[in-house]
């Protein structure tokens, strides 16, 4: 396994490599949701490059850039397990030189949800995400449900801007009781560790009802909202029963793929997590028809 910092290292190494590409970006600290991605990648590619950078574009300015968790040495002998081939961890200076001004915004899919909880979040997500793919040239690009409104918004974008290659969705990967696993898990404390699970525990109470028939989208928001309200430690941001194509809230019962997802604070720390509906759909092929499903112009 190769390690690459610079751009020029980085475009030598990628002319080296044989065959189809696969790409997995993520922010290092990594665990066993980036470790599914890798292997997904593996499994379809002859190569697979990964990307580990931790993007200020994405972060605003009251959130925790500078206490991210930072793994290196660690990360890379996760990825070197997993079989990545090129490992690419560039410096600030490399993404964004002096004099940086372009960026890349998708418009009304970026603007709820996560995006109107975190400013600017989706067009830094956007702008280092084409900038990878210009990079790393892949075939296919590797991403988490656990994000389910980034996929849509990368879709969306990679199809808008001709990117010539397949993006790809892998299911959430759980703790074993049903926290999404996170990163930012390491913020919480052993309570709040605990408490966390209740995300997990309201999608799937509003996923029971749907499985019984429920199709009233507020019906399914209120089963999701008692749940979360009956945890001392959990403050709600938003729930959401919204369209999986378009992100529109849904207001009337509705047979199309519908997305349940939750931004919860639990003390310092906010999770999110998501459930597709209907439950068949939370596979890699259900995810990756069914979520932010775009059109391509033949
Ligand atoms: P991050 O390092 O948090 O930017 O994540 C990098 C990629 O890993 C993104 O595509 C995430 O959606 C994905 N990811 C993060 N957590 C999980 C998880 N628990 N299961 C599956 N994918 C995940």
């Amino acid at each position: 396994m190769q390690v690459v910092e610079t751009l020029k290292a980085l475009r030598e190494a990628r002319g080296a490599l044989v065959g189809r590409v696969g790409l997995v970006p993520t922010m290092g600290a990594l665990h066993g949701g980036h470790l599914a991605l890798v292997e997904a990648a593996r499994s379809d590619n002859d190569a697979v490059i990964a990307t580990i950078f931790v993007n200020p574009a994405q972060f605003g300015a009251h959130e925790d850039l500078s206490k991210y968790p930072r793994t290196l040495a660690r990360d890379l002998e996760l990825l070197e397990s997993q079989g990545a081939d090129l490992v690419f961890t560039p410096a600030n200076e490399v993404v964004y030189p002096a004099g940086y001004q372009t960026y890349v915004t998708v418009e009304n899919l970026s603007e709820g949800l996560e995006g109107a909880r975190r400013q600017g979040h989706f067009r830094g997500v956007a702008t280092v995400v084409a900038k990878l793919f210009n990079m790393t040239q892949p075939d296919a690009a590797y991403f988490g449900q656990k994000d389910a409104q980034q996929v849509i918004v990368i879709r969306r974008m990679a199809a808008d801007l001709n990117f010539p290659l397949t993006i790809e969705v892998i299911p959430t990967v759980r703790e074993a009781d049903g926290l999404a696993m996170s990163s930012r898990n390491v913020y919480l404390s052993v309570e709040e560790r605990n408490a966390a699970s209740v995300l997990y525990r309201a999608l799937q109470a509003a996923g029971a009802l749907y499985a019984q028939g429920e199709r009233q989208p507020q019906a399914l928001r209120a089963a999701m909202q008692t749940v979360l309200e009956a945890e001392p430690l959990a403050r709600v941001h938003y729930v959401s029963a919204a369209d999986a194509q378009t992100l529109h809230e849904a207001e009337t019962p509705t047979e199309k793929p519908l997305l349940l997802s939750m931004a919860v604070q639990i003390g310092m720390t906010t999770l999110i997590d998501n459930l597709l509906l209907p439950l068949e759909l939370n596979t890699r092929a259900g995810l990756t028809q069914a979520l932010g499903y775009v059109e391509r112009a033949e």
